[in-house]
């Protein structure tokens, strides 16, 4: 009997930068060229193209764009840019002639072109197989879900509706789909990620879906409460606090949804907000804080602020503190200022000096450090339920999630005699201490 003797598939090595958003954005085109027959390589000696998928929202970003791109041409030599910094072709040209393309972000079809022609693809039936649920970067335990692409707003720091356009909606049903795909190849945790998820669905109010037998609007209530049905943990990112937004905490107090909230408040001055044009500025929102608390007692709320934005004076910073000390978030992430390239924020006057800006940084880290370390050591002596995301077969150890634990940017759980456990397990286990960030315990 003669062997069918199959064609070697072009190999496509990839660089991922930037935020979560890229990273799908990144899966979406490996899963495609997988679709394709083109295999993945995990070195750059290996790989016939090497696709940088890169960031352009910082100029420190950019940078490192820059850096990632001198490194793919230096180690393989044909290279495809990709991505947000896809935008200013004319700088990545400048620095490297020889790079083969460049295309912006979201522009899936170019790239896959742009692959086509570097590394052609050979189409055959052995190899055009894909999982159901495309081929993922992240653990097969947990994924991200993004709901929509841009945004309607203008904040003045920020370049992203300039990038990537004004809000588009995803379809829900075809959000529902693809998150039943997911959770069918083992996924465990949702997390829904896209510029402003509590905005999902205004371009397209008017289009419900059919899903199941039931009809779905396009709208974050209804979507949260779908997938609430599908996976075991869901995780809402990047939400503002929009008057609808009350209307997820009951389902979140009823075990539906993780009882977490990302919302990227970046400051509470009424003055810097409004000179940052922030969505939803709401001054009432420490009132709402505390009855979403009341609601759902075990809710944790993680965000992020900038200090040193352009005419914040030492009044605004206190009272920034001020506001933390009583909101008691439960993770805070802060940055300085930076302008970027093309943000309106550039124009506005009295800039903060840098080592104000770095005196403000510690002083707010420190604010929230304090509160974190109070907020995890009232957790000792309590059981929680844990997702595991690493297990140490030398050790017998295994960290994982709690409920209040994003991945990557928030904290861990680390376990003791957790040898019974694998990675995507969920785990009960009981806090025996606690530090800044994280906690350690032992399996139930
Ligand atoms: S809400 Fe503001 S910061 Fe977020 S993407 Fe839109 S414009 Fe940028």
């Amino acid at each position: 009997m003669n062997a069918i003797t199959l064609p070697k598939p072009p190999r496509v090595g990839l660089v991922s930068l930037g935020c979560p958003k890229n990273l799908v954005d990144s899966e979406r085109i490996m899963t495609k060229l997988r679709s394709e027959g083109y295999d993945m390589s995990p070195d750059y000696a290996g790989a016939d193209v090497v696709l940088v998928n890169t960031c352009g929202f910082l100029d420190s970003a950019k940078e490192e764009s820059l850096e990632a791109i001198g490194e793919a041409i230096a180690e393989n030599g044909r290279v495809v840019v990709t991505g947000c910094f896809g935008k200013e072709a004319e700088v990545i040209r400048a620095r490297f002639p020889q790079v083969l393309a460049i295309t912006g972000a979201h522009q899936y079809e170019q790239v896959v072109e742009a692959v086509h022609e570097a590394a052609p693809p050979m189409p055959s039936p052995f190899l055009d197989l894909i999982p159901e649920a495309g081929l993922k970067l992240t653990p097969r335990h947990y994924s991200y879900l993004k709901i929509s692409e841009g945004c309607n707003h203008r904040c003045a720091f920020c370049i992203i509706p300039q990038l990537r356009g004004d809000l588009v909606s995803r379809r829900p049903d075809a959000i529902l789909r693809e998150a039943e795909k997911l959770v069918e190849a083992g996924t465990k945790e949702l997390l829904v990620i896209s510029q402003d998820t509590s905005a999902y669905g205004v371009d397209i109010r008017n289009h419900a879906r059919m899903w199941h037998g039931r009809e779905v609007r396009p709208h974050m209530t209804d979507l949260v409460r779908e997938l609430g049905q599908i996976a075991p943990w869901v995780r809402l990112h990047y939400v503002y606090p929009y008057p609808h937004v009350d209307q997820v905490i009951p389902l979140m107090a009823e075990g539906q949804v993780l009882p977490y909230l990302d919302i990227p408040f970046q400051h509470a001055s009424p003055k810097v907000l409004r000179a940052m044009r922030r969505p939803a500025n709401d001054a009432k929102v420490l009132g709402r804080i505390r009855n979403w608390r009341e609601l759902c007692p075990d809710i944790a709320i993680r965000s992020t602020f900038v200090v040193g934005f352009p005419g914040e004076t030492a009044e605004d910073f206190d009272y920034l503190l001020e506001w933390l000390a009583e909101a008691q978030l439960d993770r805070v992430g802060a940055f300085k200022f930076e302008p970027v390239e093309g943000a309106s924020a550039n124009a506005l006057p009295d800039p903060v000096p840098e080592e104000l800006k770095q005196e403000r940084f510690e002083r707010i880290m420190a604010l929230s450090s304090r509160i974190s370390t109070e907020k995890l050591a009232a957790k000792v002596g309590s059981t929680i339920e844990v997702l595991i995301d690493a297990v140490d077969p030398e050790t017998g150890g295994a960290t994982g999630r709690s409920q209040a634990d994003a991945p990557e940017i928030d904290g861990e759980v680390h376990l003791r005699d957790a040898d019974r456990l694998n990675v995507g397990d969920f785990a009960q286990v009981i806090v025996e201490e606690s530090d800044e960030h994280d906690l350690y315990g032992v399996p139930a």
